[in-house]
């Protein structure tokens, strides 16, 4: 194969990664900047060698396939995405594009609010549907949860059949008050404010997507003509009169000229808006215009979106102060001068470790610039060598720990520094926050400041002394701030913990290398606290999936005498010590395999076939590559059908399936 075609099946086996985990688990792994950038080098690949292209390219591909719980919907139109500019010469090569086509367009700018997009359907004037994008064909019925949002009314000013399209977002205040809030009960923040939106629709308890503020703005109507409107601007109009919200910011513009300068208007005030937005959308205002000009299998051609380039600021670097972590691990943290990245104040960024300060060469006093691209936490892109006054002291590591001074110890193969005294106070407290977490005990209500206070009022020593906190009832609900009810919630939380099955536990122990995945699979394969801590070696790594450093680790830990009677305290408060879920009992047919699925699986909802793949030692994987061994074929499937057949790899209809799972009843 060579470099080009790996190349090809790399960038899209990552992009579809990346699609999943932006469109199905609201969990971005990279930034949009990140996406765009891959995606824009694939299609350059894709057009010169089309060829290569494979069947399961993004490129060609609306969001991703809908796995969910809700049910799912045909759009009767397709719900598409649009094609990206990202600099004024693309702005108007778009506009050339069109005027070759013998037109002289005008445009409608509107803002690309950063939500995420939604189907209305109203029936004589009332509201019966609502529908996300999904993969642009098939969409989740999301109904229930748009009727909580306030501004998406519930009845029409006409008694008229209707289908409208828009956009769901969440305020940045919203934002942060939902953030804040999470922080508080030691809940895993939202990115940003698309994945709170996202997170929020996609709820199955819809309490939930009302007690979050959403909004929408309204800026489609799929078949305009058949009411009568020749123009999108007169449709945005007609979508008012009918008392749907709309973009008050928006501008008509005769030429692109006219276009640009209205970007670069909102450019400068956009982060004073309320909302966040990615870019701005620039679409041909004459409906037979657009018809005429058409689609490709992703967007229209008469309309695209400008995306806005990551926001870089540049601010003093005050001093550099060391944080210590759970496993005792010694981060270097900016301490900036506080600057605005897209409307949150930022003063600190994290450096990481001692390579990543040395290697940007970044001194305390020297102007740094800060990237914020849509995630939430910023990043220290470079120094500004040019700013830089002569006599700055070059950064040394520290060889002490900030908090108790024990002396710092690099391993060999890592970056990082770590203080190894088992006692140090901030080790500590960062233990009992990890332990309380959601992924790990999930103690509603346990989180950062009530660690350090009750850590520091010396009720709290180590994990297990949180299960002891009971004893002192009355004296907490005595502190400032703590009233009987919370107290109360906190420790009925607590008692509820000691019920979990033994893979939080695991995580919650806070092994180094070790996330809740591994403490998954090996709680699956070792069901007992104790089968764990007899565990060799050498079987730990011949399970899939768990390689040599996390195997080390657990053996590691529980050679350590005070680790071992840390889990004794804990059985002797009575916590579970056991997997509770189905455990792994290797099948031949699945056994050290790797599936795709495609289609819709009308047997079990997909979550669940993956968890039968998984008991019987199988694996299941997104794409498909030669390394597939099987695809599951369900109704309907998609690209990934096709590459399975061009690659020759084994295929299991449901019927297949069903023989091969055997007895699959609870
Ligand atoms: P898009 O966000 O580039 O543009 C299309 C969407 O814009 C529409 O579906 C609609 O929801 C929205 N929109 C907002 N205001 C609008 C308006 N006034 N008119 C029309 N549409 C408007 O496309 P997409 O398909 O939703 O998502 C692709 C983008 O998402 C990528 O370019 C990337 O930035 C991001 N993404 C990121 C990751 C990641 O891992 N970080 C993964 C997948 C996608």
């Amino acid at each position: 194969m060579n470099d080009i075609s790996k190349r090809i099946i790399e960038l899209t086996d990552l992009l579809n990664k990346y699609n999943y985990e932006y469109y199905i688990l609201d969990k971005p792994t990279v930034s949009d900047f990140e996406y765009d950038r891959l995606m824009q080098e694939l299609i350059k690949l894709e057009e010169k060698y089309p060829s290569l292209k494979l069947p399961d390219s993004p490129t060609e591909r609306v969001g991703t396939e809908v796995l969910s719980n809700f049910v799912k919907v045909h759009h009767k139109l397709p719900m598409l995405s649009l094609g990206n500019v990202f600099n004024e010469d693309e702005i108007v090569k778009f506009d050339e594009r069109i005027r070759k086509e013998g037109y002289n367009p005008t445009y409608v700018v509107e803002l690309k609010i950063d939500g995420l997009a939604v189907s209305l359907t109203y029936e004589n004037g009332i509201l019966v549907r609502g529908v996300t994008r999904g993969d642009g064909k098939v969409g989740e019925d999301i109904t229930n949860n748009v009727k909580t949002i306030k501004t998406i009314p519930l009845r029409l000013k006409k008694d008229i059949s209707i289908e409208v399209r828009g956009e769901i977002y969440i305020d940045k205040k919203e934002f942060e008050r939902v953030n804040k809030e999470r922080k508080e009960k030691g809940l895993e923040l939202f990115q940003n404010c698309r994945n709170l939106a996202s997170g929020s629709v996609r709820q199955l308890d819809s309490k939930i997507t009302a007690s979050r503020n959403l909004n929408c703005f309204l800026y489609h109507l799929p078949n305009p003509i058949d009411y009568g409107l020749y123009r999108h601007s007169d449709v945005l109009e007609y979508f008012q009169s009918l008392g749907l919200r709309v973009n008050p910011k928006r501008k008509l513009c005769n030429n692109i000229n006219e276009v640009i300068s209205f970007i670069n208007e909102i450019t400068s005030i956009r982060s004073t808006l309320p909302y966040d937005i990615d870019g701005m959308v620039i679409k041909v205002n004459d409906i037979r215009m657009q018809e005429n000009l058409g689609y490709t299998a992703k967007y229209p051609k008469w309309a695209t979106a400008y995306k806005f380039p990551p926001e870089e600021v540049i601010t003093k670097l005050i001093d550099i102060k060391f944080t210590v972590g759970r496993t005792g691990k010694i981060t270097p943290n900016a301490i900036l001068e506080p600057v605005k990245v897209m409307g949150s104040t930022i003063s600190r960024a994290t450096l990481h470790n001692e390579d990543f300060v040395k290697e940007k060469d970044i001194r305390v006093g020297d102007y740094i610039s800060i990237r914020k691209a849509g995630d939430v936490i910023p990043e220290v892109v470079e120094v500004k060598l040019e700013r830089r006054q002569e006599q700055l002291l070059k950064f040394s590591m520290i060889n002490n720990c900030p908090v108790c001074g024990s002396t710092l110890v690099r391993k060999d193969e890592e970056a990082n520094h770590y203080c190894m005294n088992p006692l140090c106070d901030a080790r500590n407290i960062e233990k009992l926050i990890h332990f309380s977490s959601r992924k790990a005990m999930n103690i509603e209500g346990f989180g950062e400041r009530i660690a350090e206070d009750f850590y520091n009022f010396g009720y709290l020593k180590d994990i297990s002394s949180i299960y002891d906190l009971k004893k002192y009832k009355d004296e907490l609900m005595e502190l400032e701030g703590f009233g009987e009810k919370s107290i109360n919630n906190l420790l009925n939380a607590i008692e509820e913990s000691k019920k979990n099955s033994l893979e939080r536990l695991l995580f919650a122990l806070g092994i180094r290398h070790f996330g809740e995945k591994g403490a998954s699979i090996i709680a699956k394969n070792y069901p007992s606290i104790d089968l764990i801590i007899n565990a060799k070696y050498e079987d730990l790594i011949a399970i899939s999936d768990i390689g040599d450093i996390m195997a080390k680790s657990i053996v590691e830990y529980f050679e350590d005498e005070n680790n071992i009677e840390l889990v004794n305290k804990l059985k002797e408060h009575g916590l579970n010590m056991n997997y509770l879920g189905k455990q792994i009992i290797k099948q031949e047919d699945f056994a050290d395999k790797k599936f795709v699925i495609t289609g819709t699986i009308s047997i079990m909802p997909r979550d669940r076939l993956k968890e039968e793949i998984t008991i019987r030692g199988g694996k299941t994987i997104e794409s498909v590559s030669k390394n597939t061994d099987v695809l599951i074929l369900g109704d309907n499937p998609g690209s990934k059908y096709e590459k399975a057949k061009e690659l020759k790899i084994t295929i299991w209809d449901e019927e297949e399936l069903k023989k091969r799972l055997g007895d699959i009843n609870e």
